[in-house]
Order: structure tokens, then C-alpha cells, then sequence
């Protein structure tokens, strides 16, 4: 049976890691915090001693750490992915980072002998609980075949976008485009009721018309109990923002709305809402 690694315990580590054991895969987890392995260990997964001892061990190893330095930091030093990644052996990266960081460290990963798969994913903390996961893949696509069965289990469908780097973009365009909504929402939703009309009564003439979406019904609903508790961390969705600009940068493509977003994301990083829930960018349109 295949073996596989989960490295990176946080919100969506935990959750993705969680319904791999309860599938009945064997899984050997580590995360920096040694404390957050507690659960997963009494779920009945293996506790490993460092990214190295967890990849020389697993046929394939999971990522899901927090932005490009977390993730090329795992990769290098003597206790890095580097050091245990042996020939064949499978490297799956699953956060979210620009397609620089992604070509760089699927390059250090195949130097090594490994054979490397970039997998951001789009969907929060209740579809990582759910195994509902939207996974963009991208590299080798023999490694994707033999990840497959993992994804089915994290994800309700798992696209191969090609070569790497093809998985970071999509990634990227589809926080852009919710970082850019999210800020445009929190204004139409301070401006409405600021004119005297009913939060309640803006949501629901809104989730009836054409601009109907999950994500302003969801965080509609948080915004109005003031409920700002953490599924996408803010300062995960600036990250994207600021990585989507660059992007556009590279590209010579202009992007006003998402330059506006990410400027109002690093205000509400300023304001101290950086770990709580990306709804909080509310608190300072309002
Ligand atoms: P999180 O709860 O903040 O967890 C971050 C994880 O990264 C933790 O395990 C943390 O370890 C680890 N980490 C940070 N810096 C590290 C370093 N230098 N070396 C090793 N480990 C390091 O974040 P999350 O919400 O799970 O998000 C993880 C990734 O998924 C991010 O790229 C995010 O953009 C993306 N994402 C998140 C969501 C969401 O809704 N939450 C949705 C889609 C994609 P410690 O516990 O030791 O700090």
C-alpha cells in the first residue's frame, strides 16, 4: 500500500490530513508546532521527526504550508524535504504560492531524484473537512496518476492544468477574483445599511439576482453577526492578492480592481485583523 507524508498541520493541513487516515491510508504527519500532531496521531497516523524523515519514508508527501517562504523553507536545510526525497519517490505541494516558488522547488525536487506534483486547492476550512476540495494539479503526470486515489479522498474533483506553474495561476485567478468581490461586497454592505436598509433584507434580495454566489451568502451572513472566526486566514488571501498583482506585473496585464483589493487587505493587516477570517476586511470598510 502506498505510503503517504502530510507536512503542514494548520487549518487545511489538518482537515486534508484527517480524511486520509480516516480512509484508510497510512499517513505519517509533521508539522512545525509539534503540538498540532497530537489529534492526527491519536486518529492513528505516524508521527514524524522533520520533513526529511517524513519523505525518506513515504512513497508520496503531501504539503500544505502557508506561503512561498513556508514552502521552500521545508524543502531546504539538513532536515529538509531534499535530504529524504529518493529516486521515484512522490512530492505533492499544496499550498498556495506564485509559479516562480512552484517551478523552483519542482526543479530542487527532481535534481534530488523525487518526482514533483504542485496541487494548490480553492475551497476553506468546511470543504477540507468535507473532502470537497477543488485540487488544481500540475507536473508530472505520472505522480498525479498515482496521487489520484489521495485526491479523491481531499477533493471533489482534481484537474491536471499541465506543466508546473499552470496550477499556482488558476490558483492565483480565483483568489484574485474573490479578494476583489469580498471588498467590493463589504462596501455595497456597509453602504446599504448606512443608508437605513436591512442587512438581512440587502442579503437576501442579493442571493435572488444574477450576483447570487455561496461565498457573499456565507460571509453575508458572518458580517452581520460580527462573526469574524477563521476558515481562510486574511492574511492568506492578501498573500494571493499581492502574488496575483505581481503576476500581472510579469505579464503586462493591468489589474486596477485587484490593485484596489490587495491595498485594502494590507489595511486590514495593518488594523491587527491578519489571522482572523478574511470576512474581517469588512471591519475596516465599514
Ligand atoms: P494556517 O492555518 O495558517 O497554517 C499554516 C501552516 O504552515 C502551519 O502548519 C504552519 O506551521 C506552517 N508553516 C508556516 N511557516 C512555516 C515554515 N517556515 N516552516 C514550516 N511550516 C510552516 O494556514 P491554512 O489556512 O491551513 O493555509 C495553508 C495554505 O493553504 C496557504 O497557502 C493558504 O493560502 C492555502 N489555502 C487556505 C485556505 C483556507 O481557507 N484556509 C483555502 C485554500 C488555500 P505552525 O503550525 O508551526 O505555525
Amino acid at each position: 500500500m502506498t505510503t503517504i507524508g502530510f507536512l503542514g498541520l494548520g487549518i487545511m493541513g489538518k482537515a486534508m490530513a484527517s480524511n486520509l487516515v480516516k480512509a484508510g491510508f497510512n499517513v505519517t504527519v509533521w508539522n512545525r508546532n509539534p503540538a498540532k500532531c497530537d489529534e492526527l496521531v491519536l486518529q492513528g497516523a505516524h508521527l514524524g521527526t522533520s520533513p526529511k524523515d517524513v519523505t525518506k519514508h513515504c512513497d508520496i508527501t503531501f504539503a500544505m504550508v502557508s506561503d512561498p517562504d513556508a514552502a521552500l523553507a521545508l524543502c531546504q536545510g539538513p532536515d529538509g524535504v531534499l535530504e529524504g526525497i529518493g529516486s521515484g519517490r512522490g512530492y505533492v505541494d499544496m499550498s498556495t504560492v506564485d509559479n516562480t516558488t512552484s517551478k523552483a522547488i519542482s526543479n530542487l525536487i527532481t535534481q534530488a531524484g523525487g518526482r514533483f506534483l504542485e496541487a494548490p486547492v480553492s475551497g476553506t476550512k468546511k470543504p477540507a473537512e468535507d473532502g470537497t476540495l477543488i485540487i488544481l494539479a500540475a507536473g508530472d503526470a505520472s505522480l498525479y496518476e498515482d496521487t489520484k486515489p489521495a485526491f479523491d479522498v481531499m477533493g471533489k474533483m482534481s484537474p491536471y492544468l499541465g506543466d508546473v506553474g499552470q496550477g499556482a495561476n488558476m490558483k492565483l485567478v480565483v483568489n484574485m477574483m474573490m479578494g476583489g468581490m469580498l471588498s467590493i461586497f463589504s462596501e455595497g454592505m456597509s453602504l446599504g445599511q448606512k443608508a437605513g436598509l436591512n442587512g438581512n433584507q440587502i442579503l437576501e434580495i442579493i442571493d435572488a439576482g444574477a450576483i447570487a454566489n455561496p461565498m457573499f451568502k456565507g460571509k453575508g451572513a458572518m458580517l452581520l453577526k460580527e462573526d469574524y472566526s477563521t476558515s481562510f486566514p486574511l492574511k492568506h488571501m492578501q498573500k494571493d492578492i499581492r502574488l496575483a498583482v505581481a503576476l500581472g506585473d510579469q505579464l503586462e496585464q493591468p489589474l486596477p480592481t485587484a490593485a484596489a483589493a490587495n491595498e485594502t487587505f494590507k489595511q486590514a493587516i495593518k488594523a491587527g485583523f491578519a489571522d482572523e477570517d478574511i470576512v474581517a476586511v469588512y471591519k475596516v470598510i465599514k
